[in-house]
């Protein structure tokens, strides 16, 4: 195997090298040695990235003593996103393993052995889906199909949406109730023929969680993982910084990722933000994006995108698609329940957001430094 040299980004680099946009991390290109000091004396931050998973990059950084250390933490999470990316597939088969495709296969026919890994996932997506009135549903596969490919023939040139009929006749078993987890003898069964699971809304916070919890377990004190928008962080920065600055991307209409909307100071916890500018077409002058109603099974109204902070980064992915779709009381409602904190942008450009947000956020604190300043003046 070669060895892959990890990135070394210097510690008093500008702002925009400390900062991971929450959609795709701009740091630093330039490679340079700079050593922290004092408790952290002997730390270097090194960072990898990849885009074998989820369809999407992922980001991790982390301060370690050398490279190579780095190198042993680099590997678990490229093996852990990897392996779980497998798992929670649903268009690919893979020799020898049973993911959900083959779940998805086997609806109506028959119980099928799952990993644990897919039967926490599903259960955990059983949850949220009575905990958010069933706005997040990943029994909504075979509605989700179609925008899916309705997506992929307009990046080929063929535009068309569906009609409500359509997605209507798709939409006869889509109760993920229905879902039968078996812990006992390990199986999942989807019992109607025409059941499909999609856990595009959940699979990428949950491989996060999973690879940031497997590398404080292997003694990792220092790190960030930022898998496409799903930020985990593992510990805190050690070059003096109490708090690791995560880049939110601002939304735009062309999906442009390089401007940012906040920078957020987080120790611990999770950000993660659900957006309509990334995965979408345009069909007669309206813009279809991927985050689907259930209840009108067209894409959610209203917002731009929407960030929510949590411990858990599986409940933080959940919360933020279902923050998405649900009505702004609602949203808050099943925020609080869960001790979340979020921001919303409307599509008209409005941002909201709850207290714990505003406390983490670079805008916000600038903004009441503002009025501290303009009271004072008075
Ligand atoms: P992203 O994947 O861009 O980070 P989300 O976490 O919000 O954004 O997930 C969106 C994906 O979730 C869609 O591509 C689709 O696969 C799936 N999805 C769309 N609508 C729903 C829904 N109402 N409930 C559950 N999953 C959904
Ligand atoms: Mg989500």
């Amino acid at each position: 195997m070669t060895r892959k040299l990890y990135r070394l980004v210097p510690v008093a680099f500008v702002i925009a090298a400390l900062s991971f946009a929450l959609h795709a991390w701009n740091g630093a290109k330039t490679a340079s040695e700079a050593e922290t000091r004092g408790a952290n004396a002997g730390y270097r931050k090194f960072s990898d990235e990849s885009f074998d998973s989820f369809d999407t990059l992922v980001t991790f950084t982390a301060f370690t003593r050398d490279e190579a250390e780095f190198g042993r933490y680099a590997k678990i999470v490229r093996d852990e996103m990897g392996r779980l990316h497998r798992l929670f597939d649903i268009y690919h088969e893979y020799e020898g393993l049973i993911n959900l495709k083959t779940i998805n296969d086997a609806a109506g026919i028959a119980p099928v052995q799952a990993d644990t890994d897919i039967m926490n996932l599903l259960e955990l997506a059983k949850e949220a889906y009575d905990d958010t009135g069933g706005a997040f549903n990943v029994a909504l596969g075979p509605v989700l199909a179609i925008w899916h490919d309705r997506r992929a023939a307009a990046a080929n040139g063929v535009v068309s949406a569906p009609s409500a009929e359509e997605l209507q006749s798709a939409a006869v078993h889509i109760s993920a109730r229905d879902i039968r987890i078996d812990r006992e003898n390990s199986t999942v069964f989807l019992p109607y023929g025409d059941m499909r699971l999609d856990v595009g809304a959940v699979a990428k916070g949950y491989a996060a969680q999973r690879a940031a919890d497997m590398l404080r377990r292997s003694g990792l004190a220092s790190g960030i993982i930022n898998a496409g928008g799903n930020v985990v962080i593992i510990g805190p920065p050690l070059d003096g910084r109490e708090t690791w600055s995560v880049g939110v991307h601002a939304p735009t209409d062309d999906g442009d990722m390089s401007k940012l909307l906040d920078v957020l100071y987080l120790k611990d916890g999770s950000a993660v933000t659900s957006g309509s500018d990334q995965r979408y077409f345009i069909a007669d002058d309206r813009r279809y994006h991927h985050i689907i109603d259930p209840q009108t099974l067209f894409p959610a109204d209203g917002l731009k995108s929407v960030t929510v902070l949590h411990n858990n980064s599986s409940l933080a992915d959940i919360l933020s698609t279902a923050a998405f779709i649900l009505p702004m009381n609602e949203a808050r409602a099943l925020l609080a329940r869960h001790g979340a904190e979020a921001m919303w942008m409307t599509e008209d450009g409005e941002t909201m957001a709850t207290e714990g947000y505003k406390r983490a956020s670079k805008v916000e604190r600038e903004k009441s430094a503002g009025e501290m300043k303009a009271g004072g003046e008075l």
